[in-house]
């Protein structure tokens, strides 16, 4: 099943609601970033810290908020490292230490004990068209962060956890394509009706927040999903990529300076997909 190339979450996102020109540069020429973001790497090592300290938590004990600190101010110190870095105005690295102590704290003074299946698991799933059968020629990958026992049932919960600096909105998550994706995935993997899944968010508030926002999805959006796949996959084929100048991602997206010489040719970009798509990375 591994072996199957497959769409990632991440790079379906970015070719259907992100930007096509930049899906090509990540994901069919491979390009370097220009530059890294310090709130990405804020994100991850807030990651690496709660997949930690999921890992040692002992059933009846509090959440060892201690583990979780220790290795997210370690992997941030490594990541700021990063020469290419840009920081936010007014942002330092001694702030963004600071700051993810008070977001874990939060984190740790709410979160409740759960035996965990996994941490930080890859799958690599089959897509099916629910009705007709049809198998598509690429499956679907990604990465759980945390599958949790559900206490009653027994059954898995896939647990996301993201870092924000806005509240998530709870009807965000029903027609959420990274939620579609990782119920579908977890259903083919544990032969499920239902998925249940969860998204543990941290706000990067003044004042921190922990959300935690829960949905159940059965297979009503597979064929939608088989579908969006499927046109995706032949905008990229036709190589078809252009910029979405002016939108909210040009911001924070690492291949501006590739990206303000596209229109000297144009061109290069259909040819250069045609087998040239690796969609390894994720
Ligand atoms: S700068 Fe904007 S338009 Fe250009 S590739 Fe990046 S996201 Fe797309």
């Amino acid at each position: 099943m591994t072996a199957l190339k497959a769409w990632s979450y991440s790079a379906l996102s970015t070719y259907l609601s992100v930007c096509t020109l930049k899906y090509f540069f990540r994901y069919i020429a491979n390009l370097e970033p220009e530059r890294t973001f310090s709130r990405m790497y804020f994100g991850l090592s807030i990651h690496a810290g709660l997949e930690a300290a999921y890992k040692v938590w002992k059933p009846d004990e509090p959440a060892p908020i201690g583990v979780a600190k220790k290795v997210f101010a370690e992997d941030l110190r490594i990541r700021l490292e990063d020469p290419m870095i840009e920081f936010k105005k007014g942002e330092t690295p001694e702030g963004l230490l600071t700051e993810g102590m008070a977001v874990l704290d939060v984190w740790g003074k709410e979160a409740r004990y759960e035996e965990v299946i996994s941490t930080e698991s890859e799958f690599t799933v089959p897509l099916v068209h629910p009705e007709t059968g049809e198998v598509f020629e690429r499956g679907l990958k990604g990465w759980f962060d945390l599958v949790a026992k559900d206490p009653e049932s027994g059954d898995p919960v896939v647990v996301d956890f993201k870092t924000t600096a806005r509240r998530f909105s709870p009807t965000k998550l029903d027609d959420d394509l990274q939620a579609r994706i990782y119920g579908y995935a977890i259903r083919q993997l544990h032969g499920l009706d239902r998925a249940s899944l969860r998204l543990d968010v941290l706000v990067r508030n003044k004042k921190p927040v922990f959300q935690r926002l829960e949905v159940s999805q059965d297979s009503e959006g597979d064929a939608r999903l088989f579908e969006l796949v499927r046109a995706a996959e032949r905008g990229v084929e036709a190589g078809v990529f252009w910029p979405n100048d002016g939108s909210i991602w040009c911001g924070g997206c690492p291949f501006s300076k590739a990206c303000a010489r596209w229109h000297e040719n144009p061109d290069t970009f259909q040819h250069a997909s045609a087998g040239n798509d690796s969609r390894k990375t994720r």
